[in-house]
């Protein structure tokens, strides 16, 4: 006697799916599990999920790799007909235990998917008897299934554009950060214009109107497709660009002080400036006493190179 909800627990498959049968294949050293869906579940389209005219048997019976049962491989095996879509044209019907276009089962995928968020592909490949290209495809998959689920460009208020190289500067990555969940929104190869445009173009221009503020870095591609896509936020420049500027700058006003005080030949002002660099570049407060000292002196001696430092914090 087939003891079905046994069955359906530990296959993780809710009353969408009918167990016809359980055997253990030799050959195959599997079990095999027949399966097929609930006639309310029959006949829908795999892409889209809505009712449509049967078409054929497609290529017949076919196997799904689920979670091992134990130490046992473990395999879904039901017919895979197709359907007429009025949308998608003739495609393989709906099963509720997968995926559409999947060789496994949904939970397979999924705890695939989390795996490699926390162990390496090659790891998730050795402990899941899969290949490492199987692993590929199942995270597309499941990516693309949760995209479909949830609007990645939802609520977007404040963002943050960068541009990140990768072959060693040689190829260039644009970004879109939602600086108020800290995710990683958007990203595209290229920097330039015309990448950022279909960042907008997706994004369509009721929610581009949402957006309050834009940081970014000085770069003047940025701030003309911003200003062209989302006239009403606020361009700013990012904290980590703000900092490197601000010490750049600085960096330049000790120096041209450095070369001004040897040319006009001022021993004193430049025993001064020594040694006041680090004290200069340096958080207020990791200075030590005599940096401090070296600071207040710079204060006294020279307004203008003081006065960038104050600048800087
Ligand atoms: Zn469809």
């Amino acid at each position: 006697m087939l003891a079905t909800n046994v069955w359906r627990r530990a296959l993780g498959v809710d009353r969408a799916t009918v167990i016809e049968s359980v055997e253990f294949d030799e050959e195959a050293d599997a079990v095999v599990i027949h399966v097929r869906p609930r006639r309310t579940t029959k006949r829908r389209c795999g892409l889209c999920g809505r009712r449509a005219p049967g078409y054929d048997q497609g290529e017949g019976r076919r196997n799904w790799r689920a979670l091992d049962l134990g130490v046992t491989l473990c395999y879904l095996q039901g017919d895979a007909p197709r359907v007429n879509c009025p949308e998608h044209g003739v495609a393989v019907a709906q099963v509720p235990w997968a995926r559409h276009g999947a060789g496994h089962t949904r939970d397979f995928d999924d705890q695939v998917a989390w795996l490699v968020t926390h162990t390496s592909t090659s790891a998730v490949g050795e402990v899941m008897r899969v290949s490492w290209r199987t692993v590929g495809s199942i995270i597309a998959r499941v990516v693309a299934d949760a995209r479909a689920m949830k609007d990645p460009f939802e609520g977007l208020v404040r963002i943050g554009i960068d541009e990140i190289s990768y072959r060693r500067g040689h190829k260039y990555l644009t970004v879109v950060v939602d600086h108020d969940s800290g995710r990683l929104v958007w990203a595209a190869v290229g920097r330039d214009k015309e990448t950022l445009e279909r960042f907008f173009d997706l994004l369509g221009k009721e929610r581009s109107s949402l957006i309050t503020l834009v940081s970014a870095d000085a770069a003047e591609w940025i701030a003309s497709v911003v200003k062209e896509r989302c006239p009403t936020a606020t361009l700013c420049a990012d904290a980590f660009h703000m900092v490197a500027w601000a010490t750049t700058a600085l960096d330049e006003v000790r120096k041209s002080i450095w070369r001004n005080a040897r040319t006009i030949g001022a021993p004193r002002l430049i025993a001064h400036l020594k040694g006041c660099r680090y004290a200069l570049l340096k958080n207020p407060d990791h200075l030590s006493e005599r940096q401090k000292e070296n600071l207040s002196r710079v204060a006294s001696v020279n307004k203008t190179l003081y006065r960038g430092y104050l600048l800087t914090e």
